[in-house]
């Protein structure tokens, strides 16, 4: 019996957050497959990812370039489905080893880390999706470009250094409702024409989603709490 085994945990806490996405899809009107989960393996090691990924979860978030280096490549050769998201701030000499080893990176948010993806990907021949992440509340210790220059941004990221941007993410402010900020980034999205929201963690993703996300990151509540 391994009723109790981390792997059983790591499944029966997907299936549960699987449910209440379906849940929050169907109450807003939104097709079955409207939402991608994101599940946010930091800080847990490679074998829970394992487990994840050996009941059907193939979408994955890590915080760190260095982190995910290591945990990934091995997982992918026997996955190939696998999909590994990019979202924590992203320091500008590690953009060639985030495009090296991300699918998706979400954390763009400044010039000279432009610069240096749009670099990277001509020097690696790989193309990570890429999405601009808002700092929806202007808080000065998060990671992410200003509301103010957000649209600004974006044309810079086209116009200037030739970079596809798919989309957008936040983090809101941790004690504030964080539904005036999943509105704002979706409106934000909807006048670029941008078609991904990632928005949502494990206390707020019900809300996110009826905002409009299209990703949703959980952690704590699929891997546990982080030491
Ligand atoms: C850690 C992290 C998450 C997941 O947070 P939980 O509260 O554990 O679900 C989501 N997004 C980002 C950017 C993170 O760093």
């Amino acid at each position: 019996m391994e009723r109790h085994s981390p792997s059983s945990g790591i499944a029966a806490n997907l299936a549960r957050i699987k449910a209440r996405i379906a849940e929050a899809v169907a109450r807003a009107n939104r097709p079955p497959d409207a939402v991608t989960l994101v599940a946010v393996s930091k800080t847990n090691p490679a074998e829970a990812v394992a487990a994840a990924l050996a009941v059907g979860q193939m979408v994955f978030g890590e915080n760190r370039v260095q982190e995910a280096a290591g945990k990934f490549p091995g997982l992918r050769a026997d996955w190939p489905a696998l999909r590994l998201h990019l979202i924590g701030g992203l320091q500008t000499n590690k953009a060639r080893d985030a495009v090296r080893v991300a699918d998706v990176i979400e954390s763009l948010d400044r010039p000279k880390l432009a610069v240096a993806i749009a670099e990277a990907i001509a020097r690696e021949g790989r193309t990570p999706a890429l999405l601009v992440q808002v700092n929806t509340g202007d808080e000065p210790q998060k990671a992410g470009v200003p509301q103010a220059e957000a649209e600004d941004f974006l044309r810079a990221c086209r116009d200037d250094w030739g970079l596809a941007v798919q989309g957008l993410m936040c983090i809101p402010p941790a004690e504030a409702d964080p539904r005036p900020h999943f509105l704002y980034l979706a409106e934000l999205a909807a006048r670029h024409a941008l078609p991904v929201l990632s928005m949502g963690m494990s206390a707020d993703f019900e809300a996110a989603i009826g905002c409009g996300a299209t990703h949703v990151r959980v952690g704590s509540a699929i891997f546990g709490a982080r030491g």
